[in-house]
């Protein structure tokens, strides 16, 4: 049977990211071009506790796609991982007869929808991070407009530091990868780019500050992912300070929330509109508990939990006894996903430096 689903239920959860609305309006008008009709549910699984549910029809997510945030709202919601949580977001699909979910969000996002759909709500999670920190897909919506805010950001802070002869240290977002970091580092030809995937060394990088201002270079910019620690970059910006007796000056700036604003590049627009559109389609093909992936310049989708388990081991975070469990095809091609990841972020890294002399 082609169609069983009559109603899906839509939702973002976790920290926003600007192309969730398109997102949504490609949910929304998939579903109703399919016959279905779309429930919009308010702050993420919070809405599914609290029963905040509004319909949604095509004309609702009209002028929506241009927007940064999320027009579902989100929120970080614990009572949904509670039992009881749980039964009450079940009872409410049951009594809006919700009977699919498309969710939203990162990984947190997607752990709720592998409970969702244990519960016997078929769900897919859509990747939604401005970090791109989802091991499972190449890219996650947000990212490249995340990237250009920042790029955007540290050019004017570099027209100033030009003028004075001044060192900027910028800490971006990305507590757990450093994707933003590196690929704002390199665009915006920092000196020295500080993320947890690859050693950084601080010295050397001072080293190559004092002698490129030898050989007159006015200003430096320094990219420090939020990763690598609460005041890493402000208490880097002192050492420079003291190390060259502030002969470069040096500051610090975190551009903090700004980076999660905006309207959407066009990237994030058109991943956004084929990842919900596929989301849909997975339900309708009765298919659930998967997370639409972007794989190089294609898309797929992936056992929710293979992605949650990928995700733990490429973060140091499933231990060797559990990765053992896995089956054999699972084990190979979860380490060669992540070799290459690695590898990649190794080879762009050494680009950076090569490049920032
Ligand atoms: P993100 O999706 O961006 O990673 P969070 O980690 O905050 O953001 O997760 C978003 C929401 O997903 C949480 O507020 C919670 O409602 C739900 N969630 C997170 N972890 C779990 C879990 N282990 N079980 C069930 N739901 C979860």
């Amino acid at each position: 049977m082609r169609n069983k689903i009559r109603r899906i239920g839509v939702l973002t959860s976790g920290g926003d990211a600007p192309g969730m609305n398109a997102a949504i309006r490609a949910v929304t008008r998939t579903a109703i071009s399919n016959g279905i009709r779309v429930m919009g549910i308010l702050k993420g699984y919070r809405g599914l506790i609290d029963g905040e549910i509004i319909e949604y029809d095509a004309r609702a997510v009209s002028n929506i796609m241009n927007r940064g945030g999320t027009v579902l709202y989100s929120d970080r919601c614990d009572e949904f991982k509670t039992d009881a949580g749980m039964r009450k977001a079940r009872n409410t699909c049951e009594e809006y007869e919700i009977d699919g979910i498309v969710a939203i969000g990162g990984d947190g996002t997607f752990r709720g929808a592998a409970d969702l759909s244990r519960l016997g709500i078929p769900t897919v999670g859509v990747p939604g991070t401005i970090d791109n920190d989802i091991t499972a897909s190449d890219y996650s919506i947000g990212f490249d407009t995340a990237k250009n805010t920042v790029v955007e950001m540290v050019d004017r802070l570099r027209d100033t530091s030009e003028s004075h002869a001044r060192c900027s240290v910028v800490e971006v977002m990305g507590r757990h990868a450093g994707h933003i970091a590196l690929q704002t580092g390199i665009a915006v030809g920092a000196i020295g780019i500080a993320i947890n995937e690859v050693c950084f060394d601080a010295d050397e990088c001072i080293e190559r500050i004092k002698e490129s201002r030898k050989n007159r270079k006015r200003n430096f910019i320094i990219i420090v992912a939020e990763g690598m620690g609460d005041n890493y970059a402000e208490n880097l910006s002192n050492q420079i300070n003291a190390a060259t007796s502030r002969d470069v000056d040096s500051r610090f700036a975190r551009l903090a929330h700004v980076q999660r604003g905006g309207s959407p590049t066009l990237q994030d627009r058109v991943a956004a509109t084929i990842m919900g559109n596929r989301a849909v389609g997975l339900l309708i093909e009765g298919r659930k508990n998967l997370v639409v992936c972007s794989r190089g310049d294609k898309i797929i989708e992936l056992d929710i939990e293979y992605a949650l388990n990928l995700d733990k081991r490429y973060k140091n975070k499933l231990p060797d006894e559990q990765f053992a469990e896995l089956s054999e095809s699972d084990q190979k091609s979860m380490t060669e996903i992540i070799e290459r990841k690695k590898a990649e972020i190794k080879k762009l890294y050494e680009i950076a430096k090569i490049v920032s002399i």
